[in-house]
């Protein structure tokens, strides 16, 4: 297996994976999304609500707003030593809410919830939660807790998470007569006219959308469009609750756990030969 990492920022990562098939693409796709965990509003103790949002879709829409995790200082609840239903301040953070609209309609943002740890705070202040007609309240105390992905997706650490074959262009330039149908066409300028000649500029923006075939007027076609299905470009961005970084370093842990607790049941297994 052969890595190359693309781009790397905060909260968006492209890297290219050589030398795997889908099924373990997939797999790392799937443990992203659904076991690394992050914080989100799990509970809401509304204690007033004149808005026009029902308590339970209020509820809803707090639930959805990312929250900044901070993996190091909170515990999973189930693996927390409080093993209490309402949490402690090692498994639960709470954010509150208390706001009234004036004369005129206001309308309530995620900049609005005071967090109890500013490490525990939406990621971005201008989410909209619901307007308020003049005069109209909410007060409100929300406790967020650790969760997985697959539990919810208001856990999921990231908005995106995908992989596409690596694609291959091939140009036949015996029969290419450079008309350059296919460099206009492309949606994605993955081709490029140089020197009288067709060349492939940006291989990885290429969708594989065929376009450029289709378009080729040479019979068969000068242009061949095909994938490498043994490489693959994952593109992955982080809702702002975790670095794009460590939700990858998370995923390979777990999967890695995953891997360790199927070894140790098969050695607990005795394993007794058939006698015929
Ligand atoms: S397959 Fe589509 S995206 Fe790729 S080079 Fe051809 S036209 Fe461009
Ligand atoms: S459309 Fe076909 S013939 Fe025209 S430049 Fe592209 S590959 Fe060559
Ligand atoms: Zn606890």
């Amino acid at each position: 297996m052969n890595i190359r990492i693309i781009e790397m920022n905060e909260n968006f990562l492209r890297f290219v994976v050589e030398g795997i098939d889908p099924a373990l693409a997939n797999t790392l796709r799937r443990i992203i999304l659904s076991e690394v965990p992050t914080m989100a509003v799990d509970e809401v103790v509304i204690i007033e609500n004149s808005s026009i949002l029902h308590n339970e879709i209020l509820a809803l829409r707090l639930g959805l707003i990312p929250l900044k995790t901070d993996l190091d200082s909170y515990n999973l609840p189930e693996d927390c030593s409080c093993k209490s239903e309402f949490g402690c301040s090692l498994c639960r953070s709470t954010l509150t809410l208390d706001v009234q609209a004036g004369d005129e309609v206001r309308t309530v943002y995620s900049g609005d919830l005071v967090p109890e740890d500013p490490d525990v705070a939406p990621t971005s202040d201008e989410i909209p939660i619901v307007k308020l007609a003049p005069g109209q309240k909410i007060r409100l105390e929300a406790y967020a807790r650790l969760g997985r992905g697959k539990d919810h997706a208001k856990w999921q650490p990231v908005s995106l998470c995908i992989y596409r074959y690596m694609p291959k262009i091939e140009i036949d330039e015996e029969r290419c007569n450079t008309c350059g149908r296919c460099v206009d066409i492309c949606p994605k300028k993955v081709l490029a006219e140089k020197d009288g000649k067709i060349k492939v500029e940006n291989l990885i923006e290429c969708t594989l959308c065929g376009d450029c075939v289709d378009s080729c007027g040479e019979e068969p076609p000068a242009i061949k469009v095909s994938w490498d299905d043994k490489t693959f470009i994952f593109d992955l961005e982080s809702t702002g609750a975790l670095p794009v970084k460590r939700i990858v370093i998370e995923a390979l842990k777990a999967l890695n756990e995953k891997f360790s607790d199927f070894m140790e049941s098969l050695t607990e297994v005795a394993y007794e030969p058939k006698k015929d």
